[in-house]
């Protein structure tokens, strides 16, 4: 196992292509510059198994250890950026206005190359690795993520067990933390409409008033959190979009609700979709009015696998010691699309420390380039882990 002095040497290049990826961020689907920029890279390497075109932009190469047959594992990175306008004054800061990588994917990207030159010039493990760059994480169903696994890459590439890593800020630079079982929420939207009937505003009576009863639909929905499920579980009920009339004087016909859906436990998910109806419209037709309902299911909750959990412990262990490895993280209820690949196969999902940097999604956030010879050394030693020669 390498300590982490081994990837500095790797430092310098790795930050040359990370901050041009983040001066050259591309959204969802759309990361045609930089799934060439990976691809050219790859082969750079001496990589000679390399698909692209998959998901639209996603890539998969396989690199062959030279300890003999064994299983393949997946690493997975991914590349799209956001819709954000870039405020961290940085001179490698987005060329392209209202796209930045404001979630640390130029890092990802970066890192996981890294990963893959030194693998390549070395191949001190059994089996096969398949590197696995994706395009758009970040969208509303169906991500890339879904699509490649969708496209059969588990199947094709012979893909036994996935795992990923997203970056921190917050945690400190060459500290990882990680948790056994759910250790990121999933994300769902709804919408509902309240039908009423309108009229003019100085006559209610006449009307079914669909804004009173969205009101009530709205505070009634607080209840499913607070008094229907078991206080121990995490599930956040948020209303986030609410559409009336346009003018003083006029009570509409219909009202338009719009939230989310997070939670860490699958189940909640079919809990949150039937009660959120029922509690709506049992309060409509309380009222005489009725509602219209779409649950729109997107990302699954982001579940660790034991063994594959342990495996990775050991990887960050090897590289960085105890003292900076956190085994038992408190999970984050914000989704991450890695999800699909951990439903398809076995796994885990680490956070690798970023120091103080704003947050991500944040137009102040940057990736921090001293974390690279951590994620690499990380991809590395697991692969020498999970593949021993
Ligand atoms: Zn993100
Ligand atoms: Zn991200």
């Amino acid at each position: 196992m390498q300590t982490v002095e081994t990837f500095r040497d790797l430092q310098g290049e790795v930050t040359e292509w990370r901050r041009y990826l983040h001066e050259n961020p591309e959204l969802d689907f759309q990361e045609h510059n930089t799934a060439k920029f990976v691809a050219e890279k790859l082969a750079s390497f001496g990589i000679n198994h390399i698909e692209t075109g998959i998901a639209e932009t996603g890539i998969v190469a396989l690199i062959q250890g030279e300890g003999g047959d064994g299983p393949t594992i997946g690493l997975r990175a991914d590349m799209d950026a956001l819709p954000i306008v870039e405020a961290s004054n940085k001179p490698w800061s987005s060329r392209n206005p209202g796209v930045m990588h404001a979630c640390g994917h130029d890092g990802h990207t970066a890192m996981l190359l890294g990963a893959a030159k030194y693998l390549a010039a070395t191949r001190k493990f059994k089996g096969s690795v398949a590197l696995i760059f994706q395009p758009a994480e970040e969208p509303e169903f169906p991500t890339g993520g879904y699509k490649m696994v969708q496209e059969g890459i588990m199947d094709r590439f012979g893909i036994s067990q996935v795992y990923g890593m997203h970056t921190a800020p917050g945690i400190e630079i060459g500290k990882f933390a990680i948790c056994d079982g759910p250790i990121m929420g999933s994300q769902d939207d709804f919408d509902l409409v309240v039908k009423g009937k309108g009229g003019h505003a100085c006559a209610p009576h006449r009307t079914v008033d669909p804004v009173v009863i969205a009101a009530q639909i709205i505070l009634g929905l607080q209840t499913l959190v607070s008094r229907q499920t078991d206080p121990t579980a995490a599930l956040v009920i948020s209303v986030t979009k609410l559409k009336a009339a346009q003018a003083y004087n006029v009570i509409p016909d219909q009202v338009e609700i719009g939230g989310t859906v997070r939670t860490l436990a699958p189940a909640l998910r079919d809990f949150a979709e039937k009660e959120i109806l029922a509690c709506a419209q049992g309060i409509a037709r309380g009222f005489g009015a009725d509602v219209e309902f779409r649950y729109l299911r997107s990302v699954p909750p982001t579940v660790n696998n034991t063994e594959e959990t342990n495996l990775s412990v050991q990887a960050a262990l090897s590289l960085v010691g105890a003292e900076s490895v956190d085994d038992k993280m408190r999970p984050r209820i914000g989704a991450e699309d890695f999800s699909y690949m951990l439903e398809a196969r076995p796994g885990a999902f680490i956070f690798l420390g970023n120091g103080q940097t704003a947050s991500v999604h944040h137009p102040a956030f940057d990736f921090d380039d001293e974390a690279l010879p951590y994620g690499i050394g990380y991809w590395v030693n697991l692969v020498e882990t999970v593949l021993p020669a």
